[in-house]
């Protein structure tokens, strides 16, 4: 079970299977039930098998799963149009994963610097960041480990510290070829790591003083995460361009590039497309989800529950001197421990919890935004409970 010889080995996989979910459980196939903190990373916002997701999903299966984007999709406009108006953007080019929305926004940047008679754009991109798997984007990813073996890697990408405004400042003092910048509002994969306050209106000031794209990666803060719908909205500022995939589909594929004013006249007929993008079951669920987490008013949900959790882990935590910090905005929250901590995953998994384990020493909580007070609490439990253990063994 744990390694079959009939797949590629690209993941070291727990030794569970799931056959069901519902809400935020998961169940196994003779009964066992977990608390699932992990969400499928970031994807099931709405927990497992939600129903106003299920019934889109049927209907729509029943009514058209897919024709091309040769023709009109009614769907696809509707669900443009939702997203923009949520976002204050101007237009969404959709896709099927959160690597081709960043895929999406890099060409979408070069094009940009091209029409602007720059021969050989860059993009500015951050220690620590996480963008995806393709060449494009596991080269703009800020980790050797990612990127080790699969050189050589996509040239035009300037890397510099994250949070480090002046650094941006430096680049954009020393080079003339720069046409966007590239950032997560908070590093998901790289360690639930937070920017100084006003990081992202610092470069949206850059951005503006220079005449570059600011491109957004909300792939794993978007959609309610973090309280709001974006998490770039916590400060009073608008991207260029912003990529969506994760919670988008609650589990569907389907991704989202976003562009607003001038980033969104670049792309014409030809530059890019999809074969899938934008099909009309994805684009039904993709409404679903925004439809529900409005009606359930979900970001403030996910503020409040986050900060029940906050409150719950320093409580527990802060005082081990094994744990080097507890941090998070709504419901993605972190608690740092001065060393590997990896065992913990199967610790948690071994008391049924789901929990996840990032950069080798960061537990990373994303649970669905529909738990309730007691799985909220009963997380925070189990987590307290199996750092505790874990630094008196280690
Ligand atoms: C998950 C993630 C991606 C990649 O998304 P895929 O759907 O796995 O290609 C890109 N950026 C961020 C911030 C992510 O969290």
């Amino acid at each position: 079970m744990v390694h079959s010889n009939y797949l590629i080995n690209t993941y070291d996989r727990l030794p569970v299977t799931f056959s069901r979910g519902e809400g935020a459980w998961l169940w196994e196939n003779h009964g066992q039930r977990y608390l699932d903190a992990v969400g499928g990373i970031a994807v099931c916002g709405l927990g497992h098998c939600h129903p106003a997701v299920t019934r889109a999903l049927c209907e729509q299966a029943a009514t058209l799963v897919h024709t091309s984007n040769l023709y009109q999709i009614a769907l696809q406009h509707e669900l443009g149009q939702r997203l923009c108006e949520i976002s204050g953007m101007d237009g969404a080019f959709f896709c099927n994963s959160g690597a081709e929305a960043n895929e999406a926004a890099i060409k979408l940047a070069r094009l940009y610097g091209k029409q602007r008679d720059i021969r050989h754009p860059s993009i500015i991109v951050m220690e620590g960041s996480f963008h995806g798997r393709t060449l494009a984007t596991l080269s703009a990813t800020g980790s050797r480990k990612v990127q080790a073996g699969f050189e050589p890697l996509v040239q035009g990408f300037r890397r510099v510290p994250y949070g480090d405004l002046g650094a941006v400042e430096q680049v954009a003092r020393n080079t003339s070829d720069v046409v966007g910048v590239l950032v997560e509002p908070i590093l998901g994969e790289g360690g639930i790591v937070f920017p100084p306050p006003e990081y992202l209106s610092g470069l949206r000031k850059l951005c503006d003083e220079y005449g570059w794209l600011l491109m957004l990666d909300e792939i794993q803060t978007g959609m309610c995460r973090t309280g709001k719908w974006f998490a770039y909205q916590h400060e009073i500022i608008k991207p260029d361009v912003m990529t969506l995939a994760k919670a988008l589909g609650n589990g569907i594929p389907i991704g989202a590039c976003l562009a607003r004013g001038a980033a969104a006249e670049v792309f014409q007929p030809g530059n890019h497309g999809s074969t899938f993008g934008g099909n009309p079951l994805a684009c039904r669920v993709g409404l679903a989800v925004i439809e529900t987490m409005e009606a359930d008013a979900l970001a403030a949900r996910a503020a409040e529950l986050g900060e029940r959790m906050l409150t719950g882990l320093k409580k527990g935590l802060s005082d081990l001197p094994w744990v080097k910090g507890v941090r998070g905005r709504g419901l993605m929250l972190a608690v740092e421990l001065d060393r590997p901590c990896g065992g913990l995953v199967r610790a948690a998994l071994d008391h049924g919890v789901l929990i996840n384990v990032t950069t080798g020493s960061v537990i990373r909580l994303l649970p669905p935004l529909i738990i309730d007070e007691q799985q909220a609490d009963q997380i925070v439990d189990a987590v307290v409970h199996a750092t505790q253990r874990f630094g008196q063994r280690t």
